[in-house]
């Protein structure tokens, strides 16, 4: 085993993640000068853009050096417009740190991090003890209440061996004859627990005061295990950060799970021209090779993409799936200034979406339009296409990316029998699902009437089918069930149950009517007493609903359901109604039904299958191209 841990910090916004970060470096000796988040100078916020908003941005990974073992800090962003680079970070770590405020408490965003990080090592960082009205027993109670029990405070033998004794028959008998283990054979038994993520370890402290921080380091190493050895020879191992560099080319961050990668190894047609160590600042030194555990950065890869695994894929453990944390909610469209430079516009947003999975761009009215989480986001891509493409761009004003259902059960046809030669019959029920359900697939037609081949096929154009309902947005929320239909032994071609299958499914979407679905976020807000009756008009003004709300320390704490499309700017009006003394949060919830005219519908992309003789033409000549994407 490596004398090695990979961690991230994660942390609601504002929790003090940065901070605490600095303060590592600093104890660990990897800075001499503490920056600071408000002063604009902490040392993980590379970006200008980092400096100027006081907010991480991208990942990065810094390696420090505690007691003789050594530890990557895999920091990471906290603002929710960047949960692709959080989840992409995920994959790069094995164990996590979270962060949350003694003040402020366990956020939406809290349990939606936790959700995503479930069954990975962990330790728990209490911070801001030093605020007025810090509270960390309190947030320890909602913690075990809202996340997981098996949070340990691990400044207290007795907690500990109480801990442990609920989980150990063994040490249950020493516990109830009084007996406390010796802290060494606690720490065994804690750290053997927190390794199959059966306990969280605690600090508590202060990142701004500096307090709390060594016992952290000591708790990661104690507690936190390092990274699995990996299956041998086999390599395998994924690309989870880009980077740009002017000189060297593009930079890839990897995480080695198995294996080893040496410089002038080739992988495809490419070859390794340098393995360089992850550095605070500027590059580090060239190190040769990585072996499994290891976290460095590869050049001469060419194009390599965030999310790409060199080797074999069925060693990277199963990681966070992209999309898991939060999915854009809003489309916004892009122009360039100068009319005449269109076309490099839509290239470098191309180039940019290959680098950035949850980046996607789509063409409406001929025009570009990508997909984000938020507003810094667009500014984030607004800096990167001036400077690295020297494109000004003009976003538009952002648009709420909707969703439909049926909104009656119904039955769909389509028999593709022209123009021949083609065979493929299809008969669907589609029904309504509760929300959340997603699109459930089920076939009852027995193999003789439909070919189990040809069944799969249908099964397989389902995520094409429901990418654009009659209102033009994605289906969500149906159960999709063959009844009936055939195959014909002479006449089937061999992708012809592909092509039918979205006529079949638009077919029955339009006889049982299409109702239209909004995204809904998870609001927490805290707002000082007497502005809380604004705030709860301003709530109901944007059609939330209060689930709860009651006082704590002299503010008023609200929970409510409100939807994407009013709140977009929510969070800057709420500043001038508290004076600026209100905060809030939010996570997506999920969707809701929402009436036409308070929504909108999406233009269609591509060819509507329920035109149909146009669309067979275009379906036949996408398929000789081997490409099916109308
Ligand atoms: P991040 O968004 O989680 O990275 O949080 P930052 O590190 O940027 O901190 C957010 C704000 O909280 C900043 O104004 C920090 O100075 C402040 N802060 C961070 N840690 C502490 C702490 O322990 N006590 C107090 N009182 N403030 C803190």
């Amino acid at each position: 085993m490596k004398n090695l841990r990979n961690i991230g910090v994660f942390a609601h916004v504002d929790a003090g993640k940065t901070t605490l970060t600095e303060r590592m470096l600093q104890h660990c000796g990897a800075i001499r000068t503490v920056g600071f988040v408000d002063a604009g100078t902490a040392h993980t916020d590379r970006m200008d853009i980092e400096r100027r908003r006081g907010i991480s941005v991208y990942s990065t990974c810094v390696p420090v050096n505690w007691k003789g073992t050594r530890i990557n800090i895999i920091d990471t962003p906290g603002h929710i417009d960047f949960s692709a680079e959080v989840e992409r970070s995920m994959w790069a770590l094995d164990c996590a740190v979270m962060v949350v405020s003694a003040a402020e408490g366990i956020q939406p965003q809290t349990e939606a991090l936790f959700a995503a990080l479930k069954g990975r090592p962990m330790a728990l960082f209490i911070n801001k003890l030093d605020r007025e009205g810090a509270d960390p027993e309190g947030v320890l109670a909602a913690a075990r209440e809202t996340l997981a029990d098996i949070f340990v405070d691990v400044s207290d033998a007795g907690a500990m061996m109480e801990f442990i004794a609920e989980r150990d028959e063994k040490a249950l008998d020493d516990y109830l004859m009084g007996e406390i283990w010796p802290r060494e054979r606690l720490d065994t038994e804690i750290a053997r627990l927190a390794a199959s993520a059966g306990a969280i370890p605690v600090v508590r402290g202060s990142a701004l005061k500096d307090s709390g921080v060594e016992e952290l380091l000591d708790a990661v190493v104690k507690y936190l295990p390092p990274p699995p050895e990996g299956a041998g020879d086999r390599l395998s191992a994924e690309v989870f950060h880009i980077e740009n560099d002017r000189a060297m080319g593009r930079a890839a961050f990897v995480r080695m799970f198995s294996g080893a990668l040496h410089t002038r190894d080739s992988l495809g047609e490419r070859k390794i021209t340098q393995i360089r160590d992850v550095a605070l600042e500027g590059r580090a030194g060239d190190i040769g090779s990585l072996s499994a555990g290891d976290i460095g950065v590869l050049y001469g890869l060419g194009d390599v993409k965030a999310g790409d695994v060199l080797g074999e894929n069925e060693l990277v453990p199963g990681g966070v799936q992209p999309g898991a944390l939060r999915q854009p909610l809003l489309l916004v469209k892009v122009e360039p200034e100068e009319v005449d430079r269109l076309d490099a516009l839509r290239r470098a947003l191309n180039e940019l979406s290959a680098e950035d999975p949850l980046l996607s761009v789509d063409e409406y009215q001929r025009t570009p339009h990508v997909r984000v989480m938020g507003a810094i986001q667009l500014e984030i891509l607004g800096d990167a296409l001036e400077n690295r493409f020297g494109i000004k761009a003009r976003f538009g004003p952002p648009n709420v990316i909707y969703r439909e259902t049926i909104t009656r059960p119904a039955e769909g046809f389509y028999a593709y029998t022209m123009p021949k030669p083609c065979w493929a019959v299809i008969k669907f029920t589609i029904e309504p699902l509760p929300r959340g359900s997603g699109v459930v697939f089920e076939s009852v037609v027995p193999s003789r009437d439909i070919m189990p081949r040809y069944q799969h096929q249908v099964e397989q154009a389902i995520p094409l089918a429901v990418r654009q309902g009659i209102l033009g947005w994605q289906v969500d929320d149906v159960k999709i069930t063959l009844i009936d239909g055939s195959h014909h032994l002479v006449h089937t071609h061999p992708l012809d149950f592909i092509v039918a299958t979205p006529v079949a499914f638009l077919d029955g979407l339009r006889r049982g009517g299409s109702t239209l679905l909004e995204p809904i976020l998870d609001m927490r807000i805290t707002v000082p007493e007497e502005c809380a009756g604004r705030v709860m008009g301003e709530i109901i003004a944007m059609r939330g609903e209060t689930r709860d709300s009651k006082p704590v320390r002299g503010m008023i704490r609200m929970e409510c359901d409100v939807p994407v499309a009013t709140s977009v700017d929510f969070g800057q009006r709420l500043a001038p109604i508290t004076g600026g003394r209100g905060a809030m949060s939010a996570a997506l919830k999920g969707y809701r039904e929402c009436p036409l005219e308070l929504g909108k519908t999406c233009e269609r992309r591509g060819v509507d299958p329920l035109d149909t003789a146009k669309y067979i033409l275009a379906a036949r000549s996408a398929l000789e191209g081997g490409i099916f994407d109308l």
